[in-house]
């Protein structure tokens, strides 16, 4: 790649290593013009499928916005961040194994469901209590028997 101090087109890598648990490459490099140093990060690009709203519309998967759902609901709660990384990221492999270039949102949540029910029961409620807005508290009773099965 150019080197971004002068441009040139002349830079070399001195310096390679796995980061991230493996899932990127970190490599010094120097540019033979200027000599001045610099780092790249290597990473695969993983191609999420789109989401299909329930209205049609279609969303890009957005890390982010997982994240914030997951975390709101599990706020306070006794889960690690490293058990929600690996929930997220089995999450993430089980939509990109369909091979669907796009997926209905509604399957991400039932997949968050999932996530959440294994990872902490009173999460799962907090979440499923406003993803499904029980229709009354007859229903949101029954869903809280079926966990303490
Ligand atoms: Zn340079």
């Amino acid at each position: 790649m150019y080197c971004p101090f002068c441009s040139a087109q002349d830079t070399k890598v001195i310096d390679s290593r796995l980061v991230a648990d493996g899932s990127q490459v970190r490599r010094r490099r120097t540019c033979n013009e200027c000599n001045e140093r610099f780092t790249t990060f290597e990473s695969a690009e993983l191609v999420m499928p789109r989401l299909i709203k329930s209205d049609g519309r279609r969303e890009p998967f957005d890390d982010e916005k997982l994240l914030v759902g997951i975390n709101r609901a599990l706020e306070k709660r006794p889960v690690s961040i490293e058990d929600i990384e690996v929930s997220i990221n089995k999450l993430k492999s089980t939509l990109r194994a369909t091979g669907e270039r796009e997926v209905p949102s509604k399957m991400v949540g039932e997949l968050v469901m999932d996530l959440l029910k294994s990872l902490d029961k009173i999460a799962y409620i907090r979440f499923a209590s406003v993803y499904r807005s029980f229709e009354d508290v007859k229903e949101f009773g029954e869903e809280i028997a079926k966990l303490e099965k």
